[in-house]
Formats: structure tokens, C-alpha cells, sequence
């Protein structure tokens, strides 16, 4: 299956009244060369972006990854979005996707820079694709280590310069931890602040059980707030189950009765090893988990 979909997004205002955004939108060519050679997303990796489930043409909670994105912009100093703008291209975007899971990408960038007439911008773009078969990782589960950020917990409050809590795309750091987990022999990562407490995966969320609760960290701590970890906590609440933020320290995972990584694409996947060590995984807990994750949700 190889199919790509993509359009070009010309912002408009956030406060734009309009409701038809048609003219904002223009579906382009997903394999012709799109971007100027002074983008500087490719430059600088200075934008922002969202990827978004889709399950049988359905984006899911299409209104947090907005919000985020949001959230993202205004920490990055970029023009906020206008959010039916955005909603217009998932949709437009969801419209090309086929029965099964795809993703949705919302790209937005500081724009292009010129030496005679400086920043041109921003520039916008929002692409839909398949993804990767996440089967196995959702049921046999994935091998974590432990990586140090190399930031204390205070880094996020005390330098908000460095994006902590942004959702950049500047993910080299991200992509090389994942690097450095499978020459650990694991398959995935989970950071840790240098005083030693637990962040984010580099492209997921951690959800810890303790007995009948489920702890994710503060999302202040400069991590992402998921949103499927948004979504799984409303889901376990639905169930009878209690849900937290804490300021969570390393070894509070090794004690877990259970953990996950969730995010958009990958849904729900169970820790099956730290650091060597097995961990115990509720297989059926996790198949609810992500039977109720592929599920339409708004
Ligand atoms: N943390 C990081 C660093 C991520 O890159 C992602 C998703 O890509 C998440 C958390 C999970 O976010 P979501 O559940 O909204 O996909």
C-alpha cells in the first residue's frame, strides 16, 4: 500500500471569521518537489507539527491534536492557528483515507527566509499516508531502557527557550534515543530527567499502574501532553479505574504492575521489559485498551 495524500495550507488569521476554507487548501502532487530551499523547517527544524490517527477515515480526537498545536505555536512564537482552518484540512485530508488505519500530518513552519526581503511565512502544509502494521507491538508488547535526557525536572520552568513542552520538529534527539535503545537490544526508549524522573518516551507517552491507578507525568514537566494518554485516562475513569499526574521518580517504574507507551499511530503498547527486567503485562486490560483506542473518538 503506497499512497500519500497532501495539501498546502495558506494560514489565515486565527481570529479569520470565515467558514469555508476551500480556498486555503490546495491538494498538491505528494511525490513533486513542494518547498522552497529556504524552508526553515528542513533548515532548522523550526516548526511545528501533529500526527493524527485515522481509523477507517475517521481522525480521532481531532480537537486535542488543535489544541496542541496550538499549544506548540504560542510556545514557539508562531502565529496561532486558526483552528477551523486546520479542521478543514483533516478533513479534506481524512476524505482521501482508505478503510484502515492511516495518519493525518499537520505540518505548520516559520516559513521561508530570503536574504532581500527576510521571513516569508509562516508556511503550512498537512499530509495523509499509511502506516506501519502496529499489531505486534500492540499485543507481544516492546523491550524499554531508560535514557538520560540529560535535563533536571526544573529545565522546562527555567528555560522555556529550549521547547520542552513543544511539539517541534526537531525530533533528531528523538530519533537518535531510539538509535541508542536498539543497540541496547531494546525496541523503545524512556527518558529520565538527571534527577531521575520519568518524562516521555521519544514518540510516545508512559502510563504506569500502581494497583487500580494509572500515573502518567505532569505534562508541565516538559514532556507533550498525549493525547491518547488523554484519551485512555477518560477511558479507564469511564471504567472504574483511577488516573493521576505525578512527579514520577525512575524507580517507581521497575515496582509497576503494568506500563505502556501510547501514542497516536502505535495506540497502546505494552512494556513487557525494563532495563532487562520483565515487567508483568495485562494482555486483556490491553486489548480493551486498544480496541476502545481504535474506536471512532472526538
Ligand atoms: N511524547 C512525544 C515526544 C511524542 O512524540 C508523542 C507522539 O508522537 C507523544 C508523547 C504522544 O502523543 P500523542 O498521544 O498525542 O500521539
Amino acid at each position: 500500500m503506497s499512497w500519500r495524500f497532501a495539501l498546502i495550507v495558506a494560514p489565515v488569521a486565527a481570529d479569520d471569521p470565515r467558514s469555508d476554507f476551500a480556498d486555503t487548501l490546495s491538494v498538491i502532487d505528494p511525490d513533486a518537489p513542494a518547498l522552497s530551499v529556504g524552508e526553515l523547517s528542513t533548515q532548522r527544524g523550526d516548526g511545528i507539527f501533529e500526527t493524527i490517527g485515522v481509523v477507517d477515515g475517521h481522525p480521532q480526537e481531532v480537537e486535542a491534536h488543535i489544541a496542541r498545536l496550538a499549544h506548540s505555536a504560542s510556545l514557539c512564537d508562531l502565529p496561532a492557528p486558526n483552528a477551523a482552518q486546520w479542521h478543514a484540512a483533516v478533513d479534506r485530508a481524512a476524505a482521501e483515507c482508505p478503510a484502515g488505519e492511516s495518519a493525518i500530518k499537520l505540518i505548520l513552519s516559520r516559513g521561508v527566509e530570503r536574504a532581500a526581503t527576510g521571513l516569508e511565512g509562516p508556511t503550512a502544509w498537512a499530509t495523509a499516508s499509511p502506516v506501519a502494521d502496529m499489531s505486534g507491538a500492540r499485543t507481544t508488547g516492546v523491550r524499554a531502557v531508560t535514557l538520560d535526557r540529560g535535563l533536571d525536572s526544573g529545565a522546562a520552568s527555567r528555560a522555556p527557550w529550549l521547547l520542552l513542552g513543544a511539539k517541534t520538529l526537531s525530533y533528531a534527539v528523538n530519533m537518535a534515543a531510539l538509535r541508542e535503545a536498539r543497540r541496547r537490544g531494546a525496541d523503545d526508549a524512556i527518558f529520565l530527567t538527571t534527577d531521575g524522573y520519568v518524562l516521555e518516551a521519544p514518540t510516545a507517552s508512559v502510563i504506569v499502574r500502581r494497583g487500580d491507578t494509572f500515573v502518567t507525568p505532569e505534562p508541565t514537566g516538559g514532556i507533550l501532553h498525549g493525547t491518547t494518554q488523554l484519551s485512555v485516562f477518560d477511558w479507564l475513569e469511564d471504567n472504574g479505574h483511577s488516573t493521576g499526574y505525578e512527579h514520577l521518580p525512575a524507580a517507581a517504574l521497575a515496582d509497576a504492575d503494568a506500563m505502556w507507551l501510547v501514542s497516536s499511530v502505535r495506540l497502546a503498547a505494552p512494556v513487557t521489559h525494563l532495563d532487562g527486567a520483565d515487567l508483568p503485562v495485562d494482555a486483556e486490560l490491553t486489548a480493551a485498551m486498544n480496541a476502545y483506542l481504535l474506536s471512532p473518538r472526538d
